[in-house]
């Protein structure tokens, strides 16, 4: 059988980090196996639903590199299709015409509750045989005894007794279907045979699967995941960071970082933290989807993303480097931008980044010319003192004259100027640093001065002598 799988937010606001897991734990259900990943937004509620929501979430998916199978299926526009269904059962006799007021219904809730009862509505239109009509709801005939079973992905064989579940309404008074009826009636008509989805759905899974059965359809195989922590154990909200998935792009974390977070938070493969998306693809299986609340924790995710920097390409984070500059700057500081000199500094911020934020920062001395350099007003107090100007300025000449300028020849210079003057080396490197970056923060001193080039050093040392 392909799998077919699908992913069904409601577009209700951005894409957050639980909604962005279950995505993509649908996603490597149907990569692994070369299914098939359909993506439905159940946009029914037209009050709280926008067009900027959906523009959201299909932008947090593409950021992520969840990519969906054909085109995407608005359920707002299947009403029609909805209610034709809702009529099948009524002439079928699984459903029925129900015209209990509300105060009635309300009543026989009371007095099932009174009686030790679960409450529920007591089936009195269930032989009444009624027609359409004004304030009428359609409702499912639901079995009365024996129970609903299904063997969960994750929580495993789950079974309700049907004498717990109410005969659900299908479809409103005003002629709108209800919740369960579009996502049964959606994910049988795509094709959908493994629904991945929140444990705040388990509940409706008995239900949508009577609504199956009264169909005569098959059963899809579902699966549902526990919710996400925070670190106080309580349900994970905005004061334990960020929710939105996006917010994490813009705070410089990479996509590949962040698909690898978020499938650790339920899905484990022995003790390994990270995983490349196409090895997770490879080595997907819900078996492996934990039972048991995860919690989110951003320093874990901090380090994985810290990892995936390490491992990216040059090119692609000067790309990003550039686009934080642009926004952060202005277009044409990113267009001014030497892209050489940023690819040669790259692999020397690698090994220490956290995220692409805290490289620009760290890039912008580089990008900018001996007259542009701003100089950090403590640092330059600090370092380049009556004393720091005459070493700095033999270092200047000795670099001039210096025809090789490689890693070798600046260290010779350096170290026989704190041996010959007696000095410990960060007494001659960090006025040197600040002199040539204007921060006491840069990479190796050497590596420094290599990435900005001779003229460069030059220039800015002459600078910084007559701060
Ligand atoms: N639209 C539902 C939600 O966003 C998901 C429904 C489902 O996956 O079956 O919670």
């Amino acid at each position: 059988m392909t799998i077919v799988s699908r992913f069904a937010p409601s577009p209700t606001g951005f894409l957050h980090i639980g909604g962005a897991r279950t995505a993509l734990f649908s996603w490597l259900l149907a990569r692994h196996s070369g299914g098939k990943f359909l993506l439905r937004i159940e946009d029914t509620d037209r009050e709280r639903s926008t067009q900027e929501a959906i523009d959201a979430i299909l932008d947090a998916m593409k950021w992520l590199g969840l990519d969906h199978d054909g085109e995407i299926t608005y359920q707002s526009e299947r009403a029609e299709r909805h209610n034709e269904v809702i009529d099948q059962l009524v002439e079928a006799g699984h459903a029925y015409y129900c015209d209990c007021t509300k105060e009635q219904v309300d009543a026989m809730r009371e007095k099932a509750r009174a009686e030790g009862r679960k409450p529920k509505y007591d089936g009195s239109c269930r032989e009444k045989n009624l027609g359409p009509g004004p304030d009428r709801v359609v409702r499912l005939k639901a079995p009365i005894d024996g129970a609903t079973a299904y063997d969960d992905m994750v929580k495993g064989p789950i079974a309700v007794n049907n004498e717990e579940m109410d005969d659900m309404i299908l479809r409103r008074s005003d002629g709108t279907p209800t919740y369960n009826l579009a996502v049964v009636v959606d994910d049988h008509d795509m094709g959908v045979n493994h629904v991945l989805r929140g444990d705040d759905h388990v509940n409706n899974t008995p239900r949508q699967i009577l609504i199956y059965k009264a169909m005569n359809w098959d059963v899809p195989v579902f699966g549902h995941v526990p919710m996400i922590l925070g670190p106080d154990k309580k349900k994970l909200s905005k004061r334990h960071g960020a929710l939105s998935v996006m917010e994490y792009e813009k705070m410089g974390y990479l996509p590949e970082a962040a698909v690898n977070y978020l499938a650790r938070l339920g899905w484990s493969h022995g003790d390994q933290e990270i995983f490349s998306t196409e090895e997770m693809v490879k080595l997907f299986d819900t078996k492996n989807l934990g039972n048991s609340p995860s919690v989110f924790d951003l320093k874990k995710f901090e380090w994985v993303n810290a990892h995936w920097i390490k491992e990216a390409d040059p090119e692609r984070l000067a790309d990003l480097i550039l686009d934080f500059l642009a926004r952060e700057d202005g277009p044409e500081a990113a267009e001014n931008a030497p892209r050489t000199k940023l690819l040669a500094l790259i692999p020397h911020l690698q090994p220490r980044a956290k995220s692409i934020v805290e490289m620009v920062p760290q890039s912008r001395p580089f990008l900018v010319t001996a007259d542009q350099l701003e100089y950090d007003e403590k640092a330059a107090t600090k370092f380049i003192n009556d004393e720091a100007r005459p070493l700095l300025e033999e270092i200047r000449a000795k670099i001039e004259a210096d025809s090789d300028f490689t890693h070798d020849s600046l260290e010779a210079i350096c170290k026989g100027l704190v041996e010959e003057k007696e000095l410990k080396f960060k007494n001659l490197a960090q006025p040197l640093r600040v002199a040539v970056t204007g921060s006491t923060q840069s990479p190796s001193i050497y590596d420094t001065m290599l990435v900005l080039g001779k003229d460069e050093t030059l220039a800015r040392l002459e600078r910084a002598v007559k701060l």
